[in-house]
């Protein structure tokens, strides 16, 4: 009993003290954990952006070079397949990296920029891989499209034209469409591609998620990056049909902060 005449119960009170006590020391371990798998994703980032890439830049150099000197079709053949796996790995690092970046910031810092000319240039970076297979890219915009983002926001027209590009058949269309909404601005990249499932819509842009991807080669992180940034902008992405076949992603990007 203690002064005022009440039992104590000293067996639930200790167990209730060992119980906060081991808390508190899991809650400790936690947070050493926690640091240490931090110092670990933060030495992985590093490995990957500066001791893989180099490398493979470098392997990339010497394969162009020496397809430039072949003359044997069979030589030719491995150095090609050995420039276009390299070109894989370089994608998958760069993209690993991205992904672990925007991961450690807390906040992107946004302010109003032009849009046109940021879609304008992730059009002409996929130009290449769009000749490669015949397919036109066609920008229905010619005004200027402000909106609260911060450069990243880039890699989200290049995933997502990369990967309309690489979901279409040869000499099909990809057209991007702006247009200026109440709650931002809208981007449309639509493809005449294979098309999403309904009940792959939502998955796909979770992280390594592939789907009905055919003979396509990927990581599965473009559209968990693409969905990360627009995040990052308080914005919108979404697929939808198009109605002629293929598929429409959306971005709703905010005018303003
Ligand atoms: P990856 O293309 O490297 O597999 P993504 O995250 O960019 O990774 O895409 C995830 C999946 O979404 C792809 O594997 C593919 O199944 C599907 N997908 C993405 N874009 C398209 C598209 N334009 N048309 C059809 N399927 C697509």
């Amino acid at each position: 009993k203690d002064a005022s005449g009440n039992i104590i119960d000293y067996v639930s009170t200790q167990h209730d003290i060992t119980a906060r006590k081991n808390a508190e020391k899991a809650l400790k371990q936690y947070a050493v954990d926690l640091e240490e798998s931090n110092n670990m994703k933060d030495l992985f980032t590093d490995i990957m952006r500066h001791d893989l890439l180099n490398p493979a830049n470098v392997a990339r150099t010497m394969a162009e070079l020496a397809l430039h000197e072949v003359e044997d079709p069979n030589i030719e053949g491995l150095l090609k397949t050995i420039f276009d796996v390299n070109e894989r790995m370089i994608e998958l690092i760069e993209n690993a990296s991205l992904f672990a970046s925007l991961n450690d910031q807390k906040k992107i810092t946004l302010e109003q920029v032009d849009l046109t000319p940021i879609i304008k240039r992730a059009i002409r970076d996929v130009t290449s891989l769009a000749e490669k297979k015949n397919v036109p890219l066609v920008l229905r915009v010619e005004e200027e499209y402000f909106a609260a983002a911060n450069p990243v926001i880039s890699q989200v027209f290049y995933n997502l034209l990369s990967n309309a590009v690489k979901y279409s058949p040869s000499e099909s269309t990809i057209t991007v469409d702006v247009e200026g909404r109440d709650a931002g601005i809208l981007v449309s990249v639509s493809d005449t591609g294979i098309g999403i499932l309904d009940s792959d819509k939502t998955a796909i842009f979770e992280r390594f998620k592939r789907v009905e991807k055919g003979s396509v080669e990927g990581t599965g992180l473009g559209l968990a990056i693409v969905k990360r940034i627009v995040d990052g902008h308080s914005g919108q992405v979404w697929v939808e049909d198009n109605p002629g076949g293929g598929s429409v992603f959306k971005v709703l990007i905010p005018a303003s902060q």
